[in-house]
C-alpha cells in the first residue's frame, strides 16, 4: 500500500481523505469535510506554510517514507506484531480477537512513530531544536527520546499542575536531556502549555520545529502525523490479510484521535467496521467524561488553531475533562475523525473508568498483557460487541500503549493495600 505510480490514478481512500487537492483541484486542502483548517495569528502563519511546503515535498519522496519504515524497524521494533487472544476470546464465547501490539514500541506506545517521523522531516528542515508541550507527559517523553536519538535540542511545556501530578515522565524527560517548562498561566494544564510552546515558536521558528503530538491542531498537523501513523494500519492490514483473513472490525481508543486514525486508514476501502473509544468517565450523563463525539455535550467549533468537536458550554468555554486515563482526556478531537463519524465511516462509543478498568484487568487475567488504561477503553468496547458475533469472525484492537505508566491509578483503582503502604513508608522516608 506504499505510493506508487499507480496510486494516482487509484488512490487508496486514505490518499483521497489527507490529500483531496491531489485530486481534485476544488478540494479545500487541510480540511475534513467542514473540519480541521489552520487559524492560527498571522506570525505564525508563515511558519505554517513553511511547514506544509516542506512535507508536501517529503511525503512525496518514496525515500521518506523508506527511512521511516528501517528507523522503525532497527529502534522500535517495527513491524509491531499482532496477537490472537484465544484465551479471552474463549472466555467470551463469541468473535477471535487480535491485538495490534503498539504496546511494544520504543516507550512503550504508539507516539514514538509520529515523533521519529516528524524528527525525520526536521533534518529535512535543518532544524536543531524540537519543543513539545504536554499534558499527561507521555508525549513528552516520546519527543524527549527522539531527540536524544537524533542530537538535537528539546524543551518541553508542562502545566505546572500536570508537572506535579505527573512526577515520573518529568523525570524521564529530564534524564533524556530535555528542558522542562513549568508553566504557571491559566489553570497551568495542557491547554496553558499549548499556548506557551506556541509563543516559544512564534520566536524561534527559524531553527525550532514544534512537533505537535496527536492528528489535531493547525494544518498540516492534523494530515502529517495521520501520514506517519498510517504505519499501524498499514502494517496491520498486511498482518491480517496473510494470517487470519480481515477483521469484521477494528477498534481503537481516541483521545487527540492519532492511533484511531492511524489504525484506520489502513482499512478505509475494505468492508471493515471501524469503532472509535471515547472516554465516557463517570458516565456520559454525569458530565464527567471525555467524549465529544458521542452524547451531546460537544459542539463544533474553533480553537487551538483548528475546526473541530469540542466540549464548550454555552458561552464557548471550554468545559472540564474528566477521565481516569490522562491520555484521552482531551476537549478536542482530530478534524479527521469527526469528518468520518459525520459521514458514518466510523461509529463512536464511550466506554466508563470501571469497564476500562475491568478490562484491564480481564487483559492482564486472561493473556498476561498489561495495556494503556488508555487502551483498555478500547478492549472494553471489544468486550462489549465479542459475545453477539460468531466464532468465526474476527476483531481487531489497537492496543496503542502500555500500561506500568498507569502504575499509580490502576493500584488506587483496584483499592491494593500493599501498594498504599508501600508509598506511605516511601514518603516517611524522604
Ligand atoms: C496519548 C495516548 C493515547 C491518546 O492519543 P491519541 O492521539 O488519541 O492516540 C492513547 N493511548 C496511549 C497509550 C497514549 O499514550
Amino acid at each position: 500500500m506504499s505510493p506508487t505510480p499507480n496510486a494516482v490514478l487509484s488512490p487508496a481512500g486514505w490518499e483521497r481523505l489527507l490529500f483531496p487537492t491531489d485530486y481534485d483541484p476544488d478540494a479545500r486542502l487541510g480540511y475534513y469535510g467542514p473540519y480541521g483548517g489552520c487559524f492560527v495569528p498571522e506570525i505564525l502563519y508563515t511558519t505554517m506554510q513553511e511547514l506544509t511546503a516542506v512535507f508536501d515535498q517529503a511525503r512525496r519522496d518514496p525515500a521518506l517514507w523508506a527511512e521511516f519504515v528501517s528507523v522503525m524497524s532497527t529502534y522500535s521494533s517495527r513491524p509491531t506484531p499482532v496477537t490472537h487472544l484465544e484465551r479471552l476470546s474463549e472466555r467470551l464465547g463469541g468473535a477471535q480477537i487480535y491485538l495490534k501490539r503498539e504496546d511494544l514500541n520504543q516507550t512503550g506506545a504508539h507516539k514514538i512513530n509520529n515523533v521519529i517521523g516528524q524528527g525525520l522531516l526536521m533534518r529535512r528542515m535543518g532544524k536543531k531544536r524540537v519543543i513539545a508541550e504536554t499534558g499527561a507527559g507521555q508525549h513528552g517523553v516520546a519527543t524527549a527520546t527522539m531527540a536524544a536519538r537524533f542530537g538535537l535540542e528539546c524543551t518541553i511545556y508542562m502545566g505546572a499542575v500536570d508537572v506535579e501530578r505527573q512526577r515520573p515522565n518529568v523525570f524521564w524527560m529530564e534524564q533524556l536531556g530535555a528542558r522542562v517548562v513549568s508553566v504557571e498561566d491559566g489553570s497551568a494544564t495542557l491547554k496553558d502549555a499549548i499556548n506557551e510552546c506556541l509563543r516559544d515558536w512564534a520566536f524561534s521558528m527559524e531553527d525550532t520545529h514544534y512537533a505537535l503530538g496527536t492528528a489535531c491542531g493547525p494544518h498540516p498537523f492534523p494530515q502529517m502525523v495521520a501520514w506517519f501513523q498510517r504505519l499501524i494500519g498499514e502494517e496491520a492490514r498486511a498482518q491480517m490479510a496473510e494470517g487470519p483473513g480481515l477483521p469484521e472490525c477494528v477498534y481503537a481508543c481516541v483521545g487527540g484521535g492519532s492511533n484511531a486514525t492511524g489504525m484506520f486508514l489502513g482499512f478505509l476501502d475494505d468492508e471493515v467496521e471501524l469503532v472509535g473509544v471515547e472516554a465516557g468517565g463517570e458516565g456520559i450523563d454525569s458530565g464527567r467524561h471525555a467524549a465529544r463525539l458521542v452524547g451531546d455535550d460537544a459542539r463544533p467549533g474553533i480553537a487551538q488553531g483548528y475546526k473541530t468537536y469540542f466540549l464548550q458550554d454555552e458561552e464557548g468555554q471550554m468545559r472540564h475533562t474528566h477521565s481516569v486515563s490522562a491520555g484521552l482526556d482531551y476537549i478536542g478531537v482530530s478534524p479527521i475523525l469527526a469528518h468520518l463519524g459525520d459521514t458514518g465511516r466510523v461509529r463512536f462509543e464511550a466506554v466508563t473508568d470501571d469497564e476500562a478498568i475491568a478490562a484491564l484487568r480481564l487483559l492482564m487475567e486472561t493473556e498476561g498483557i498489561i495495556g494503556a488504561l488508555e487502551s483498555t477503553h478500547a478492549v472494553a468496547g471489544a468486550i462489549r460487541e465479542a459475545p453477539t458475533m460468531k466464532k468465526d469472525q474476527r476483531i481487531l484492537i489497537n492496543l496503542s500503549g502500555r500500561g506500568d505508566k498507569d502504575i499509580f491509578t490502576i493500584a488506587d483503582a483496584l483499592g491494593d493495600d500493599n501498594w498504599q503502604q508501600f508509598l506511605r513508608r516511601r514518603g516517611q522516608g524522604a
